[in-house]
């Protein structure tokens, strides 16, 4: 989608540029979306940012330290502008969007700062910051999120590609700031997302993840999100894997559930963030469930697909967390029985409600029931993968080097195998793979044949 503003491209032929992603798989999106935005005004992609023209930093400011990590990456890169004048430095995402006049004042080397959902804009700030010599801003979040046609974005990965179906979040977590970066929860219709899907898969893709902060809230018309699943799912048979991410407990039902077990290509796996094990904590963390309607989720869950593959986060040190209440973390998860869990020291965010809180775990002991807690469950996963020797596993080869071919499997299991040369072993076709090795965070496995069913093009 071309800018409608000043164009990049006049300014200097053939520029390039580079873009630093903080944060997760919606952040990655949204990069891909600047990068479709950038090479539609004629830019080529540069791997290091030492050669590039254009910087692009796409902040999270779910993480610890947010803006200080994104003072440090602008200081290292205003370096570059004493060698190349022309370079400009834009600044989006969540910390934008939260902090965007202190960005200004401390960070005079940016040049553009683009909000959440102006993400469109970007190409158009660039130009007129590069005509002018003058900062520009846009930072309205009542601008349409999803205005930015689904043709231009330039997909990072060659096997799976991220379709946004749910931008902000209607849920008040105490600990979260999304619900102030990206605002209330916006769906897109299932028409556009389908249409998304198809020209996906015309374009080679076989495996997609619909995304949204709470993407199982998504509710179009009386479009619910298992309907979403069952539309795209049953829109097309190119379709191989079909994944989600991330799911909030409040909105998995029986409807929900019912998906696992009756939608073949809906791969088996299901990120639900749990957080804390104590009813106390949860309550004050506005979760809206307590554990045990947590597990009863699971239970309803696996009784529909009973090799799901659970993931989960969880914080520690949370405001007033006890001995107990971490106890309570540590049964939680036993019981659980996740396929891994994503650990992270509490530590206060500005923008959200728990700041006001005392952080009154001491850092010594957030930092030991981190390590308590991931390892009794490296522990529980290498005891799981144990389970995988011998047996065959369909694997989606995601990349390849030296030999060393890498990929997913339906479970989303991350698999090593030797991969033999030959044009059809390559990223982006399904094979089997037979399971030699279990590590608590991965497999090892010898390469038995190509998989070449339900692909109607191979
Ligand atoms: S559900 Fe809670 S943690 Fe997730 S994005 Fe919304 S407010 Fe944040």
């Amino acid at each position: 989608m071309p800018s409608r503003g000043r164009s990049l491209v006049p300014t200097v032929a053939k520029r390039r540029y580079f873009i630093e992603t903080f944060g997760c798989q919606m952040n990655v999106n949204d990069s891909e979306k600047a990068a479709g935005l950038l090479e539609a005004e004629g830019l080529e992609r540069v791997e290091s940012a030492g050669g590039a023209d254009v910087i692009f930093v796409n902040t999270c400011a779910v993480r610890e330290r947010a803006a200080e990590k994104l003072f440090h990456a602008v200081g290292r890169y205003k370096t570059l502008k004493s060698q190349n004048p022309a370079l400009k430095i834009a600044v989006g995402g969540c910390v934008a969007q939260l902090q965007g006049k202190e960005i200004m004042e401390r960070a005079p080397a940016v040049d553009v700062l683009v909000g959440t959902h102006n993400l469109r804009d970007l190409p158009r700030l660039l130009g007129e910051s590069a005509e002018s010599g003058d900062r520009r801003s846009a930072l309205d979040r009542e601008a349409d999120a999803f205005g930015i046609p689904a043709d231009v974005v330039s997909h990072s990965s060659r096997t799976r590609a991220y379709v946004t179906v749910v931008e902000g979040c209607n849920h008040v977590c105490s600990f979260c700031v999304v619900p102030r970066t990206r605002g209330k929860e916006v769906c897109r219709s299932p028409e556009s997302i389908v249409h998304e899907v198809r020209s996906l898969l015309d374009r080679g893709y076989h495996e997609v993840m619909l995304l949204g902060q709470t993407v199982n809230a998504y509710r179009f018309g009386n479009v619910d999100f298992p309907d979403l699943l069952r539309q795209v799912h049953d829109a097309d048979e190119r379709l191989w894997r079909l994944r989600f991410t991330t799911s909030h407990p409040e909105h998995v039902d029986e409807k929900f559930a019912r998906c696992f077990g009756e939608l073949p290509r809906l791969a088996p796996y299901l990120h639900l963030p749990v957080q804390s094990g104590a009813d106390g904590i949860l309550a004050d963390m506005r979760r809206g469930y307590t554990a045990g309607e947590y597990l009863e989720k699971l239970a309803l869950l696996r009784s529909h697909r009973t090799d799901l593959a659970l993931t989960a986060d969880v914080i520690v040190g949370y405001p007033g967390e006890t001995d107990e209440d971490f106890d309570a973390t540590c049964r939680l998860v036993r019981e659980a029985n996740y396929d891994g869990l994503f650990v992270f020291l509490y530590s206060p965010r500005p923008g959200t409600t728990a700041i006001r809180r005392p952080d009154d775990v001491p850092e010594a002991e957030k930092k030991r029931r981190f390590k308590v807690l991931n390892e009794q469950q490296q522990r529980q996963q290498r005891l799981r993968h144990q389970n995988y020797l011998g047996r065959v596993e369909e694997v989606l080869i995601e990349d390849i080097a030296d030999g060393e071919a890498k990929g997913r499997t339906p479970h989303f299991r991350l698999v090593h195998f030797d991969a033999p040369s030959g044009p059809n072993v390559a990223p982006g076709a399904r094979v089997d793979v037979e399971v030699t090795e279990a590590f608590p965070n991965s497999l090892r496995g010898r390469f038995v044949e190509r998989v070449r069913e339900r692909d109607p093009r191979q």
